[in-house]
């Protein structure tokens, strides 16, 4: 198969976890005869340095007409008082907008030989943890309508949060297509007993639910959400939720492995179009040092291939070959511990990319 993958590494460690990301997919063109073709394109901090914006139009245009985006992450202190209009993230945003990305998928995977690694006692995580998350990503209030105004001489701020039935649909579905794939059971959270958007959230969960008589279907609070995934994060399958609830959970979840860059993520369409990155931000502290840890990168393309190329076993390939390095006893300093062998960025792309 031919793909053409579009390529922003971005500013910070994005270009040394990205080399290490393209280094396992061209391992994986050549074992199983595909060809990946990759288009560079400057994102965030390096691109407002040289065009004077976040992201050129020119470099959105290649991002739409890419079978996918592998994004390494943005930002970083250089940038930090730029205008607001042309921040780094915003380019981020626009891509998500152009590219109609509308649900973020976010797995939380506690690989057992990291489990001392978790901040949770052993007795809560040995089972192991493999929860995804899947947020609806262009909705709810950080899109709904804001304003600032004067009320009794006292300033008063409101945040709209509005969800329609077509928007809560399509990401309920992802849910439950993504669930018949893994563990089938979904848990949607919501705040229906004061929210009337969460009310509707939990009318078209329920309704759309009907239709997946094989996956098991529950609904759960937001705030007994937070609390079940410090408790007992094994319970979990699928959690679906709006934006700002997922976009709290879901950072909440990602430290339950104990390393942020272990963590991948993917941003999808209503086609085959996905953007894929690591969870985490740019890393200044340690950019340029080699020290970084590249495995939720390479996640991140495992997730590429699975969702918008449809390799699964080439998906599972990646996921076998990082598992096989980790028990080979391998790990970059975040995740590092006495008697385990401490290795860099590159050397842990290249161990991944050998045991492929
Ligand atoms: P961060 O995720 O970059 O770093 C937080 C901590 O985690 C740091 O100590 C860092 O060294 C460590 N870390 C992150 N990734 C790591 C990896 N792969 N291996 C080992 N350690 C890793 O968050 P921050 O410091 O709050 O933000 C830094 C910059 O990144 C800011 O400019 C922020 O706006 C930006 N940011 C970008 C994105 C994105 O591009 N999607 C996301 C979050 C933050």
């Amino acid at each position: 198969m031919k793909k053409n993958i579009a390529v922003l590494k971005g500013d910070g460690i994005g270009p040394e976890i990205v080399d290490q990301a393209l280094l396992v997919l061209d391992k994986v063109a050549e074992k199983y005869g595909h060809e990946f073709s990759y288009t560079s394109v400057d994102i965030g901090g390096c691109s407002i340095d040289k065009h004077g914006v976040p992201i050129t139009e020119e470099g959105m245009a290649i991002c739409k007409s890419s079978d996918s985006v592998l994004l390494g992450a943005v930002g970083g202190p250089k940038w930090d008082n730029v205008d607001p209009s042309i921040r780094p993230e915003k380019a981020l945003l626009a891509v998500r907008k152009e590219l109609g990305l509308f649900a973020n998928l976010r797995p939380t995977k506690l690989f057992p030989q990291l489990a001392e690694a978790s901040p949770l006692k052993e007795s809560i995580v040995g089972n192991g943890i493999d929860l995804l998350i899947v947020r609806e990503l262009t909705g709810g209030v950080y899109f709904g309508k804001r304003r600032t105004e004067v009320v009794n001489g006292e300033k008063v701020a409101t945040d709209e949060m509005p969800y329609s039935e077509h928007e809560i649909e399509r990401i309920g579905r992802v849910a439950f297509e993504t669930a018949r794939k893994r563990g089938k059971r979904v848990a949607s959270v919501d705040k229906a007993n004061v929210l009337d958007s969460s009310r509707l959230w939990r009318a078209t969960m329920h309704r759309i639910s009907e239709e997946y008589p094989d996956v098991e279907y529950s609904d759960i609070l937001v705030d007994n959400t937070a609390m079940q995934l410090i408790k007992n994060p094994g319970q979990f399958d699928v959690i679906v939720t709006e934006n700002m609830f997922g976009d709290i959970l879901s950072d909440e979840a990602s430290m339950l492995t104990g390393s942020i860059g272990m963590m991948p993520s993917a941003s999808l369409s209503s086609g085959t179009l996905g953007m894929y990155e690591p969870i985490h931000g740019s890393a200044p502290d340690i950019a340029g040092m080699d020290v970084a840890n590249p495995i939720g990168t390479i996640m991140s393309v495992a997730m590429m291939l699975r969702y918008s190329f449809d390799m699964i076993e080439e998906a599972d390939a990646i996921e076998a070959a990082v598992n096989c390095v980790l028990d080979d006893g391998y790990r970059t300093a975040d995740i590092w511990r006495d008697g385990f062998k401490k290795i860099g960025c590159a050397e842990m792309g290249a161990a991944v990319a050998a045991r492929l």
